[in-house]
């Protein structure tokens, strides 16, 4: 690496001697021609590189540049000889000229000739002990000659002399981490890094000190920081994995969490909950990517009784949206509005996700906001329901937008519509269009263009339009379809590597009630896995109580801390090593 940065030193240097040459002042076909072999030489083409520098070497033979980068040229197609032979003469012609002196000692170095290369190293730095190229080349070589005393205090030398020098500082610190001198490289590379903030050699190289002095978080932060600024930094990728692979899943996950900082942010989230009551897990549907139909869990409706007695409790945890959906149509449970209006008496507003099938302008009336999960054509609708009639099914989601369209209602309409894959681009893109050109149809068929305002493109990823006589608006929100770990693909399980390593805040965020009267910790989870407290339990104990101090849910907290992941649905879900930290919790 050090030699790829003296080289582009050596060329910012070599390039103006180039320019002031009178090879290129003479004629313009010197001038073509000196073009032509620097830029063989840039793009390393070496064959042609040396036969155009020799060439011009003959030619001009009183311009140094030429018999430098013939030298270089010769070395680069590996005729070592040819090279020495041109160089050994360019010193005697030009004993001043620093970078052909430096080239003659640093072939000898790259022939593994180290005794010849220290005797042109040294000669090099006598005749230019102002330049530090020479002090930091000497020390290279009796680096790789193992005398490292005599390479380290020539180093301390040239520091005193060039304190500012980016390669000096390099060196001295590459060095130290070569004789095992971990705190000296530490404080000499803290010295480059002090001149020079984003010298990612030098970021890599400190990051490498940390890591053997056992700092290991300070190494991965420092490596992590090198690959903000160099992305396809390969060095860095390689040591920061190596340190990754040290140490075990679990470690790595707790230092993800760590390095959040999200202690304060979960104790927050407990204390304010996003509170779901599945009113029912019984669906209309058969969605082939949901495991609802694989009927996991009891399918059943929770009485109005049940409900009141959750609400009145978990009303006062919360002042975030009360979902009313885990399993199952809410919105098919006979007394939906009911519970609906019940949770709004609280001064809370519903959240909803729903298959849009009962959806009825009556609803309009509820302070909710219902995210409608729609299908776009009858082979898609056919997925998820093998009965009902597509235009029916529309009609009414329809009829629904258009009432709200032109009521007072408080309600935000999303609309999820399932992008599924398709075998190629251009499927995929003539895809898209027949699901724009559905989105633009329903928005005529619901007089939307006529009641709202477009806020964007329906090309967009969310295309979203705005109520002009009442503020709230509707949006259709465009996701592909999640197959694996608890989504199953045309109603079978996808095998999927299970993760015991992970993390996830679900079981800090949401308040589940399953509608048998169960709490569980997450809203994806419609097995049951992640139940905690059982009905009878919720007879005898304050929810509040339940959610912050169960066992079973402090020890799922506890293991996921600790980068484990205790519960099977959960090492379904995540992949190994994965941190779930969701950034907004609404
Ligand atoms: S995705 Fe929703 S509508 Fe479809 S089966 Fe599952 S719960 Fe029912
Ligand atoms: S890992 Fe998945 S299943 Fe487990 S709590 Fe988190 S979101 Fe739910």
């Amino acid at each position: 690496m050090l030699d790829a940065m003296w080289r582009s030193r050596r060329e910012r240097i070599a390039r103006p001697t180039c320019r002031n040459s009178a090879v290129s002042d003479d004629t313009e076909a010197g001038s073509a021609r000196l073009a032509e072999a620097n830029s063989a030489s840039d793009a390393q083409q070496w064959t042609r590189a040396a036969a155009l520098w020799d060439t011009l070497r003959l030619d001009f033979p009183e311009y140094p540049l030429c018999w430098l980068k013939a030298g270089e040229a010769f070395s680069g197609t590996g005729q070592v000889e040819r090279a020495e032979e041109i160089l050994a003469q360019a010193v005697v012609r030009f004993p001043g000229e620093l970078w052909i002196t430096y080239q003659y000692a640093f072939l000898a170095q790259q022939g593994g000739n180290l005794p010849t290369a220290l005797s042109r190293a040294r000669a090099l730095l006598e005749g230019f002990s102002d330049q530090p190229v020479g002090w930091v080349l000497t020390t290279e070589i009796l680096r790789d000659m193992g005398r490292l005393d005599e390479a380290d205090a020539l180093l301390g030398e040239a520091v005193e002399l060039f304190p500012n020098d980016q390669w000096v500082l390099h060196g001295h610190a590459r060095l130290a981490m070569r004789r095992g001198d971990w705190l000296p490289a530490l404080s000499r590379w803290d010295a480059l890094l002090r001149q020079l903030p984003d010298h990612s050699a030098g970021m890599v190289g400190r990051a490498e000190t940390l890591a053997q002095l056992g700092r290991t978080d300070e190494a991965e932060c420092a490596l992590e920081a090198v690959l903000a600024l160099e992305p396809a930094g390969s060095h860095a990728q390689r040591l920061l994995s190596t340190l990754m692979e040290a140490r075990s899943p679990q470690e790595n996950v707790m230092r993800q969490v760590r390095k959040r900082d999200i202690a304060a942010e979960l104790v927050e989230r407990i204390a304010n909950p996003e509170v779901f009551i599945e009113i029912t897990s019984v669906c209309n549907f058969a969605c082939t990517y949901c495991v609802s139909p694989m009927k996991l869990r009891k399918k059943q409706e929770m009485s109005l009784g049940t409900f009141r007695r959750v609400l009145e409790q978990v009303a006062g945890m919360t002042t975030k949206p009360v979902r009313l959906h885990i399993d199952g149509e809410p919105t098919s449970h006979p007394r939906f509005k009911e519970m609906a209006l019940l949770v709004n008496s609280y001064g809370l507003p519903v959240w909803l996700a729903t298959n849009g099938s009962r959806l009825d302008s009556s609803f309009l009336d509820i302070w909710m906001d219902p995210l409608i999960s729609i299908s776009t054509s009858p082979e898609e609708l056919a997925k998820r329901h093998n009965k009902l009639d597509f235009d029916r099914y529309i009609d009414r989601v329809v009829k629904y937008a258009r009432d709200w369209s032109r009521s007072q209602s408080r309600q935000h309409l999303y609309f999820y519509v399932i992008y599924y894959p398709q075998e190629n681009a251009e499927a995929d893109a003539a895809y898209k269009r027949t699901k724009e050109a559905f989105m633009v149809d329903f928005c005529r068929r619901a007089d939307l263009y006529e009641t709202c305002w477009e806020q964007n493109s329906v090309e967009d990823a969310t295309y979203s339009l705005s109520r002009k006589e009442h503020p709230r608006g509707i949006s259709f929100i465009k996701q592909p379809i999640s197959i694996g770990g608890l989504y199953p693909a045309e109603g079978k399980m996808v095998a999927r590597e299970r993760a015991d390593a992970g993390f996830c805040d679900a079981p800090w965020r949401q308040l589940v009630v399953h509608s048998d009267g169960t709490l569980g910790a997450c809203c994806v989870d419609l097995s049951g896995g992640t139940t905690y407290a059982r009905a009878d339990e919720l007879a005898t104990t304050p929810i509040r109580e339940l959610w912050q101090s169960a066992p079973q849910i402090v020890g799922m907290r506890q293991n996921f801390l600790e980068g484990r992941v205790e519960r099977e649905v959960c090492q379904r879900c995540l992949t190994q090593g994965e941190v779930r930290f969701h950034e907004v919790s609404l």
